[in-house]
């Protein structure tokens, strides 16, 4: 146990570092972590696990893997190069990354081997691996749901502030680093607004970055963690949002119609993610 308040931080047996991923764009997957301090509401990597009073508890529980270094190492001299998402059911600089240097180690790696690599989180931590990130072919990825650090800190509780990820994407895109945005989930009413979607559209077109964009995605006990948070900022929402998220229902149109006015606004373009298997966050 490693032990920062409220969070149980435990080992796993790590018996794959590269796995196949089925995500857009990447060949492999790699976890570093088992669960996600950050603890978004909305996350849908809950659903890979089979123990629903575990996925409630999601956010409050961190698996460090055990031997991933070593079998990476390993792994990177018999499989073929390909892109790896650093990383897609787990956020790779969440705070015990600050300690354990877990995700560092294997970027070392995975850049001295050659390796295009993905990276995707929600923290400002990313920068200290600028010189690893710089070093190899690493495009860096941020999420940003809302520039409202007081919506942000009910939703993604311990993320950093979208302020301070949005300064960490400018600070790479000085650098020179190829970056992107994912704007996502857009959650009915509580990130669907214009203003709301327009900051971010801001921030990337400020950093040059790609835009990307998804709406909430239902999986298995997403609902029943967002539960208490629409009850009390929006009763009875939570019995709507199965029919406003259907596929071509009318808010989802009304929604993309939105996207599309603000970026055509500044000029830019954004791509819809495409969900196929895995959870991205
Ligand atoms: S959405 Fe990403 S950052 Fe948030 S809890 Fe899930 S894996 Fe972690």
């Amino acid at each position: 146990m490693y032990g920062l308040a409220s969070v149980e931080y435990g080992e796993v047996r790590c018996r794959t570092a590269l796995s196949k991923s089925r995500l857009p764009d990447l060949d492999y997957a790699l976890n570093p972590y088992v669960g996600c301090e950050h603890g978004c509401l909305y996350c849908y990597a809950r659903a890979t696990l089979r123990d629903e009073a575990k996925a409630l508890r999601w956010g409050r529980f961190v698996l460090v893997k055990k031997g991933l270094v070593e079998r990476l190492a390993r792994e990177v001299l018999r499989k073929p190069k390909g892109v790896v998402g650093l990383s897609t059911v787990t956020d790779p600089y969440q705070p015990i990354e600050a300690r354990l240097r877990l995700t560092r180690r294997c970027l070392e790696i995975l850049v001295r081997k050659g390796f295009p690599v993905s990276i995707q989180t929600k923290s400002k931590l990313v920068l200290r691996d600028l010189d690893l990130i710089k070093a190899g072919k690493v495009d860096v990825g941020m999420t940003i749901t809302t520039m409202d650090d007081s919506l942000a800190s009910m939703v993604e509780p311990r993320s950093s502030r979208p302020s301070e990820r949005a300064e960490a994407l400018r600070r790479l895109a000085e650098e020179g680093v190829e970056t992107w945005v994912f704007l996502g989930p857009i959650i009915p009413r509580l990130n669907d607004s214009e203003e709301s979607i327009r900051r971010v559209v801001e921030v990337a077109y400020e950093t040059g970055s790609e835009l990307i964009v998804d709406k909430l995605n239902l999986r298995k006990w997403v609902l029943e963690s967002l539960a208490p948070l629409l009850d009390r900022l929006y009763p009875g929402l939570k019995w709507e949002l199965p029919d406003m998220l259907r596929p071509g229902s009318s808010y989802l149109r009304e929604l993309y119609r939105r996207v599309e006015r603000i970026c055509r606004s500044y000029g830019i373009e954004y791509v819809r993610f495409r969900f196929i298997s895995g959870p991205e966050h």
